[in-house]
């Protein structure tokens, strides 16, 4: 079987990963880190993991550890990517990947030369809703994509208002939390990298030192141009997306969500036609994929490099909410 070090007692691991880990044949958390190890106890209990440690070399030298989940907040991927990596532990890692471009290229740069596998946990492009849309788009059904609207502005769940609004240097705020989510999605659906970016950032009364609103336009190599908007503070407005061609339009409601479900509807010349959707699980989805990397070889379904693509779009649309000028997407090399 393959044992899973989870690093980080946090919500994301209990609400969808353990889970997802179990669905794996073989598969289960076979311990915990928590910086408190009364809570990594706790939490252990609860989820009816074996052992609690409170370091991570404590958790890495675990001979049951095979690969790790790391979900603690965003300061600390670096570090831990790198011990696991040293400890020739697989490594699936939350996003953002870390706080710069230079610590997650230093990061996927680590796993390549250790041999292990390396995901970053981008669950949108494994929802069967994203991956119908995208194969719609490259039919070709609907002509050349033109435009992308992204709409991903949420409420925050008031049990999340935690570092997210209120510490900026562990990388809160809502373009380092949900654009890099948004940046995957284009990618993934339009299979370019955004060229460029303008975008304005806003402080719309839940974060104070923050922000917690986004608008963004992105410049696709294609030309095509997207725009998102990324919120922690609406509650009503419902998520999606819609993809615009030169022969056709779709439609997506409810898409940008950690949940199996949603609609997509295609229009063209022949009319509108909403497509059959078998819903699958997110986040399981990704741990089959990663589960066949580990074993065959071959990528995570998203990779460590997509992971630093993703954050180079949310850092250039930081930097260009905070300088209110275009800026040019860096991807290191
Ligand atoms: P949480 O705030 O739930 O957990 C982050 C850390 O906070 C934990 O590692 C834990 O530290 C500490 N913590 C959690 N709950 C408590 C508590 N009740 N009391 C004291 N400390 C607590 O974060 P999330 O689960 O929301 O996010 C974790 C990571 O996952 C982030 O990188 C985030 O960006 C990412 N994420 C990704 C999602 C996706 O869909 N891909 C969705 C949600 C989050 P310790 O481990 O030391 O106990």
């Amino acid at each position: 079987g393959i044992g899973w070090g989870f690093i980080g007692a946090s919500t994301i691991a209990r609400q969808w990963m353990v889970k997802a880990v179990r669905a794996q044949v073989g598969h289960d958390v076979v311990a915990v880190m928590s910086s408190s190890l009364e809570r990594g106890r706790a939490y252990a209990d609860e989820l009816g993991i074996p052992e609690a440690y409170d370091s991570v070399d404590a958790l890495l030298a675990d001979p049951a550890v095979d690969a790790v989940y790391i979900s603690t907040t965003n300061e600390l991927h670096k570090d831990q990517v790198l011990a696991a990596a040293a400890a020739g532990k697989h490594v699936l890692c939350e996003k953002p990947l870390a706080l710069t471009l230079q610590d997650a290229t230093e990061m996927v740069a680590a796993c390549r030369t250790a041999g292990v596998v390396m995901g970053t946990n981008h669950h949108l492009r494994n929802a069967a809703t994203h991956q119908a849309i995208r194969a719609e788009i490259d039919s070709g059904v609907i002509g050349d994509v033109v435009a992308l609207r992204i709409f991903h502005a949420v409420e925050l769940p008031s049990n999340l208002q935690t570092w997210r609004i209120n510490k900026p240097q562990a990388g809160g705020g809502v373009i380092l939390d949900i654009v890099v989510h948004d940046a995957d999605t284009v990618r993934f659906l339009l299979g370019e990298d955004p060229l460029d970016v303008m975008a304005c950032a806003q402080h719309g009364g839940m974060a104070a030192n923050v922000e917690d609103g986004s608008m963004v336009i992105m410049r696709m190599p294609s030309g095509a141009l997207v725009q998102t908007h990324e919120s922690f503070v609406v509650p009503f407005a419902g998520t999606g997306l819609e993809v615009h061609g030169t022969q056709g339009s779709i439609f997506a409601r409810d898409v940008m969500t950690q949940r199996p479900l949603g609609e997509v509807e295609l229009v063209t010349a022949q009319g509108r036609r909403t497509l059959s959707i078998e819903h699958h699980d997110l986040y399981a989805h990704s741990l089959a994929h990663f589960a066949r990397a580990m074993r065959e070889g071959g990528e995570a379904a998203v990779s460590g490099e997509d992971g630093v693509k993703s954050l180079a779009v949310a850092l250039a649309v930081a930097e260009s909410a905070s300088e209110g000028r275009l800026v040019r997407v860096q991807y290191p090399v």
